[in-house]
């Protein structure tokens, strides 16, 4: 089960758990950062360098954001068009969000 990232990044943005992913599966959002599913490997580096604690696996979300596992979910469109973007930011189709 992934890594996700819950509300204390919105807005906040820090994004000092980007470079602590050992497989870029961390993408920036226009008001948060995301962890892709599938792509997350459970290693756990990005938990500790986010100033605002606002990364859990899954399993472990306080029950008042456990609906952060469909938010992260729901921000990516198909595996192939998310390995598709480059820079980690926001793709033309969300950016309305
Ligand atoms: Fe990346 Fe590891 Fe965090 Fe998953 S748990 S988002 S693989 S740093």
């Amino acid at each position: 089960m992934a890594y996700v990232i819950a509300e204390p990044c919105y807005t906040t943005k820090d994004k000092a758990c980007v470079p602590a992913c050992p497989v870029d599966c961390i993408y920036e959002g226009p008001k948060m950062l995301y962890i892709h599913p599938e792509e997350c490997i459970d290693c756990g580096a990005c938990v500790e360098p986010c100033p605002v604690q606002a990364i859990f696996p899954a399993d472990e979300l306080p029950e008042k954001w456990k609906f952060y596992i469909e938010v992260n979910k729901n921000f990516f469109p198909e595996k192939d068009e998310a390995k598709a973007w480059t820079g980690h930011t926001v793709p033309p189709d969300k950016a309305a969000h």
